[in-house]
């Protein structure tokens, strides 16, 4: 399983902002991006994704029933520097060229894969400077920084590789949840796991070693892990 994918949990604790008047897509869309770890917002008009543009990165469907999608992608790149991925059903260059214009910063064509999604969100947040938007988790004696992918426990920066800070910071991003480990191998390893998970144990087994604190990391026999709470 090393080595598959490496930084995978670049997505935890990214906010998302879903445009989509379609709302079973849309609550689909929701639903993976929160396995994926982002926090989403969801709205299905163009009226409302102008009022919450607090965002790191934004997927728009340019086919709402308020207003022209091109018009409001020029909108939203007026208000925020975060990354637009436009998602749209009229795949023509012209529309992809219209919306690269009005401020799109990529183009995914409907229907599209979501694995695909989150690598083209993965693209578009690494070429932007995050500038710190997704911030600092601070539990306890623990503070966990997803920028700089840094672990501090007590003020001590705590050595983790880089596997074991992506499946820290899985249970960083929703302290005191019970994170499960099909959650963890999804963000941490970026694939769907279906064998034996042995290799969790042994990874959890050396940030508890690691943080000096085996208590920090509670097991749910069976089912998954969380952060205990301070
Ligand atoms: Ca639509």
């Amino acid at each position: 399983m090393d080595g598959v994918t490496v930084g995978a949990a670049a997505l935890t604790g990214v906010r998302v902002l879903v445009v989509e008047d379609d709302l079973p897509l849309g609550e689909q869309l929701v639903r993976g991006l929160n396995r994926a770890g982002c926090r989403v917002e969801f709205v299905q008009s163009a009226g409302d994704a102008l009022r919450r543009v607090d965002a790191d990165v934004v997927l728009l469907d340019l086919g709402l029933p308020d207003g022209d999608g091109v018009d409001l992608c020029r909108r939203l790149r007026e208000r925020t520097t975060a990354p637009i991925l436009v998602v749209t059903a009229r795949d023509t260059e012209r529309e992809r060229v219209t919306a690269l214009d009005a401020g799109a910063d990529d183009y995914l064509a409907k229907p599209f894969g979501f694995a695909e999604l989150l690598a083209r969100m993965r693209a578009v947040l690494r070429r932007v400077d995050m500038g710190g938007n997704r911030g600092v988790v601070r539990y306890g004696p623990l503070t966990v920084d997803l920028d700089a992918h840094r672990v501090d426990l007590h003020g001590e920066t705590v050595p983790l590789t880089a596997k074991e800070f992506d499946i820290l910071a899985c249970l960083a991003a929703e302290p005191g949840r019970m994170v499960t480990r099909e959650e963890i191998f999804e963000r941490a390893w970026d694939v769907n796991w279906y064998g034996p998970t042995k290799v969790l144990d042994v990874h959890i087994a050396a940030i508890r070693r690691k943080v000096g604190d085996p208590s920090l990391i509670e097991t749910v026999y069976g089912r998954g892990f969380r952060l205990r709470r301070p």
